[in-house]
C-alpha cells in the first residue's frame, strides 16, 4: 500500500477534509461576528468528496476526519459518512462538532459508519459556554455526548480552547468530570490567526503551563499512536478519563505532524497556517482522473514547508479556523 512521505521524512495517514465553512455558532476566538456567506459559496459535493477521499487513500490516507465550519450543518453528511466509509483503505472516520445537532442526527451518523467523534465544549460551566459560543445550548451538547457514550465510538473526546480569563481555572472542574467517565478532553492553546490578534494578545494561555499542573498532580504521559491527533495525552491511575494537551506553540509540534488538510472548496492545503493552497477540484470532475489526482496530491507534498511560522506572527492565508476546518 503506498505511503507519502514528505521531504522530511514525515507520513501522512491522516487528512483533514473541511465539509463547509458555514456554522451556526459565533466563538468567540473563530467567527466573532457570525458566518457571512460570500456570494453563493460552493462546497464540495458528495460526489466530489467521494473522489476525494479515494484519491487520498490511494496514497495511503487510513483516517479522515470531517470537519469545517460546522460539518452538521450539510443535510447530506449521513451520505458523505457513508460513502468514506465505503471507501477501500479508509479505517478511522471522526467529526469534529459544535455538538448542538448531536441528540438529533448523533444515532443516524454513527449507523452511516462513523467511528469517532470530537465535541467542542470549551467551559463546563453554562453561562460561560453561552458567553464564548454565543449560544445557549450548553445543556443540548451535553445531551449529546451522554448519547453518543452509548453508541459504541472507539473514541468520543471534547474538545476546549485554553482562554485566559474566560476558562482557565476550570482544571479541577474537568478532573471530577473526569472521575468516572471514559472521555478524553483535550485542552487546545489558542492560535493566532488573521482575523483575532487582539483577542489573542488578551486571552492567550500557554498550553505548557497547565500541562505542568497535569504533571505536578501525578497525571502521566501515554504514548501516541502513529495516526494520532498532535495531542501529548496524559492519564491518571484515580481517573478513567484522559486530558490531551494540544500546544502548537511548543518546540517539536511540526516534526510529528501527520495531517494534510483539504478546504470545504477542494483546495489542498500543506499546512494550517500555510500561504498557498492547491486546487484539487478540476481533478474531481470525473472518475476518470482518479490517477491524476493521486499523483497530484503525491507530487504537491514537496512543498510542504518543516514547520509553520506563528512565532514569527505569520498566520499564513488563514482568516480564522472555521475557513479552513481547525
Ligand atoms: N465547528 C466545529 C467545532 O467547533 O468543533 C468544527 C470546526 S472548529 C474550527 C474545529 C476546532 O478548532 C474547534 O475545537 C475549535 O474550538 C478550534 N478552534 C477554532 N479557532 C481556534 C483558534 N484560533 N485556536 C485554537 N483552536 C481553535
Ligand atoms: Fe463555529 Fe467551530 Fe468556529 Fe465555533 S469554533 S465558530 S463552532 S467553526
Amino acid at each position: 500500500m503506498a505511503t507519502l512521505v514528505d521531504g522530511f521524512g514525515r507520513t501522512f495517514p491522516y487528512l483533514r477534509l473541511s465539509l463547509t465553512e458555514a456554522c451556526n455558532f459565533r466563538c468567540s476566538y473563530c467567527l466573532p461576528d457570525g458566518y457571512r456567506a460570500d456570494g453563493r459559496p460552493t462546497f464540495l459535493t458528495l460526489e466530489e468528496v467521494r473522489r476525494l477521499v479515494r484519491g487520498f487513500a490511494a496514497v495511503g490516507m487510513r483516517k479522515i476526519r470531517l470537519t469545517g465550519g460546522e460539518p452538521s450543518l450539510r443535510k447530506d453528511l449521513p451520505s458523505i459518512i457513508a460513502a468514506v466509509s465505503a471507501t477501500p483503505g479508509v479505517q478511522k472516520i471522526a467529526l469534529t462538532t459544535n455538538g448542538c445537532l448531536l441528540p438529533r442526527h448523533v444515532r443516524l451518523w454513527r449507523e452511516a459508519g462513523l467511528t469517532a467523534l470530537n465535541v467542542s465544549l470549551d467551559s463546563l460551566q453554562p453561562a460561560r459556554f453561552a458567553a464564548i459560543t454565543g449560544h445557549d445550548r450548553f445543556d443540548e451538547v451535553m445531551e449529546g455526548v451522554e448519547i453518543a457514550q452509548g453508541l459504541g465510538f472507539a473514541a468520543v473526546k471534547l474538545n476546549a480552547v485554553l482562554l485566559r480569563g474566560l476558562n482557565d481555572d476550570e482544571l479541577p472542574a474537568w478532573m471530577d468530570f473526569l472521575r468516572d467517565r471514559d472521555v478524553a478532553i483535550r485542552f487546545i492553546e489558542l492560535m493566532r490567526t488573521g482575523t483575532n490578534l487582539a483577542y489573542f494578545e488578551r486571552h492567550h494561555y500557554r498550553a505548557e503551563a497547565l500541562e505542568q499542573q497535569l504533571i505536578d498532580t501525578g497525571w502521566m504521559l501515554r504514548p501516541r499512536a502513529p495516526d494520532a491527533g498532535p495531542a501529548r495525552e496524559y492519564a491518571h491511575p484515580d481517573y478513567r478519563g484522559r486530558i490531551g494537551i494540544i500546544a502548537p506553540y511548543s518546540k517539536d509540534f511540526c516534526a510529528g505532524c501527520n495531517r494534510l488538510r483539504v478546504t470545504a472548496r477542494g483546495d489542498l492545503r500543506l499546512c494550517l497556517f500555510g500561504d498557498f493552497g492547491i486546487p484539487l477540484r478540476p481533478l474531481l470532475q470525473s472518475d476518470d482522473d482518479h490517477e491524476a489526482l493521486a499523483a497530484r496530491i503525491a507530487s504537491q507534498l514537496g512543498l510542504k514547508a518543516a514547520g509553520h511560522g506563528l512565532h514569527q506572527g505569520n498566520t499564513g492565508i488563514t482568516p480564522h479556523l472555521a475557513s479552513i476546518g481547525g
